[in-house]
């Protein structure tokens, strides 16, 4: 049996790696000269030409359990991970003029004042609430119904904007974290349902490489025999009817099943193309509806002895109510080591997303570095005139929107199935990068167990 893989980002490569585990013939295609997709870190030289800024334009780490860090030791990666630096554990929200601590655990929850009482009696409440998710709820209605208003503009939005880039007016519940669906059916609250399943779930860490995540992908691409790397596929048929014929830039292959781990744009136009485009019409009509925001992301880095805020913490993110140009701040170095030089601060901004935010992304770098740099400095006193160091990435298509029309892509999905067609991306299933690598481990899994 072979298979075949378009597209080398993480969810491809890690589906070409365990198939070559597991003896199973393979061939994975790249367009781009480098694998790893969204993941793309950047060294740039420092002013002193000594040290250096590591920047990461897409992903800046993962989210991952003992067995994701076990498959990374495998690969040979332990050496290189960093782990998130305690300092970085606390998450700020801007509201009311400056970045204030979000509320981490039930004490600060209760007894802090980030919350009015009206939410925090709703927290208490929360057990007693018997209403059940409807079909099709989106995130907003579900935190609404079950707490406030306030929790959805004042946690969930940014936090949703973090993630997703995403307006939880338009994400479901049901394909973003279906979990909360299942502890409101098993528990009768989502409360209720984190207490009982705080033991049991898996403690996660968050990581990255000391040269950044681009490790991940290179890594993997180094191990794989079957990688074609500047070499877009243009073409992709049916031969008899269990077989695909792919063309690319370089040649043709036959393969016994057909793998997409491309973006939905890519998808469309490849499933469009083959013999039996009537046949994927509806599948391609669906993929051209996921919609993707654009993202931009700013680097800017400052002596830190012009920067008057500890910055301990994670990032702030920026509510909409709140009317800032950027989405939010990471602030990097504090997160993790050598990410600039050592008497320097770098924060990673964000600007963009779902819900009208777009339109920022959009504007000129002149304009764009003027907000963030005016934003940084009046929330976290900074007295320079400019940053000592700054870099602009933008992502026209930045991350899918787990909304209706994912919904209408998984049904269509399924039916090409039978065709020894399939789908192993970030639109399909889950969208983080240890998502990505779980879907494909098991993906893999599936197709033949190790013996
Ligand atoms: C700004 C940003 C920040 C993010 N931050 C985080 C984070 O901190 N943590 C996290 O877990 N996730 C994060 N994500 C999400 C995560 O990075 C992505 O969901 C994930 O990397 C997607 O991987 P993928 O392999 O599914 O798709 P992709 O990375 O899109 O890979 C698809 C590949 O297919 C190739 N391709 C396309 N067409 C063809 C063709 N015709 N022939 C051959 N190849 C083709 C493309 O070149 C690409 O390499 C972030 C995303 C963005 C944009």
């Amino acid at each position: 049996m072979t298979i075949g893989i378009i597209g080398a980002g993480i969810s491809g490569l890690t589906l070409a790696y365990e198939l070559q585990r597991r003896g199973i013939g393979y061939y994975i295609w790249e367009a781009s000269t480098q694998p790893g997709g969204y993941i793309r870190s950047q060294r740039d030289a420092g002013s002193d030409h000594q040290q250096t800024y590591l920047r990461e334009l897409g992903p800046n780490s993962l989210l991952g359990d003992a067995d994701l860090l076990l498959w990374l030791d495998e690969l040979g990666l332990t050496p290189q991970l960093t782990f998130s630096k305690p300092v970085s554990k606390d998450r700020y929200i801007f509201r009311d003029s400056h970045y204030r601590r979000l509320p981490s655990g039930p004490p600060s929850l209760l007894f802090g004042s980030f919350f009015s009482w009206k939410t925090k009696l709703a927290i208490l409440q929360e057990r007693s609430n018997k209403t059940i998710s409807p079909p099709g709820e989106t995130l907003a209605q579900f935190f609404r119904r079950r707490f406030t208003t306030e929790i959805v503009d004042y946690a969930l939005a940014p936090f949703v904007a973090g993630i997703y880039a995403g307006d939880p007016e338009r994400l479901l519940v049901s394909e973003t974290f279906p979990v909360l669906l299942r502890y409101e059916r098993d528990y009768g609250s989502v409360l209720r349902g984190l207490i009982k399943n705080q033991s049991t779930a898996g403690r996660r860490q968050s990581f990255s490489f000391r040269d950044g995540m681009q490790t991940l992908p290179n890594a993997l691409a180094a191990q794989l025999t079957h990688l074609s790397l500047n070499d877009p596929v243009e073409y992709i048929g049916r031969v008899g009817t269990n077989s695909w014929l792919v063309k690319s830039a370089t040649g043709t292959q036959t393969v016994d099943r057909l793998v997409l781990a491309v973006g939905t744009d890519a998808a469309a136009r490849l499933v469009s193309h083959t013999d039996l485009s009537e046949r994927y019409a509806p599948l391609a009509e669906a993929l051209r509806r996921v919609e993707y925001p654009s993202m931009t992301v700013v680097h800017s880095a400052y002596k830190r002895a012009d920067v008057q805020h500890p910055l301990n913490g994670f990032g702030g993110l920026n509510p909409r109510q709140e009317g800032r140009f950027a989405a939010g701040h990471i602030w990097s170095s504090s997160i993790f080591d050598g990410r600039c030089p050592d008497d320097e601060v770098l924060f990673t901004t964000f600007v963009g997303g779902a819900g009208g935010a777009e339109t920022n992304a959009r504007k000129p770098d002149n304009i764009v570095f003027g907000h963030i740099h005016q934003e940084l400095a009046h929330a976290f006193g900074i007295r320079a005139i400019e940053p000592v160091f700054r870099a602009i990435y933008r992502w026209e298509r930045a991350i899918p929107q787990y909304n209706e029309h994912i919904v209408a892509v998984k049904d269509q999905v399924e039916l090409v199935e039978t065709d020894n067609l399939f789908v192993c991306a970030n639109w399909y299933g889950g969208l983080s990068l240890s998502d990505c690598i779980g879907k494909a481990r098991s993906f893999a899994g599936k197709l033949s167990p190790i013996p």
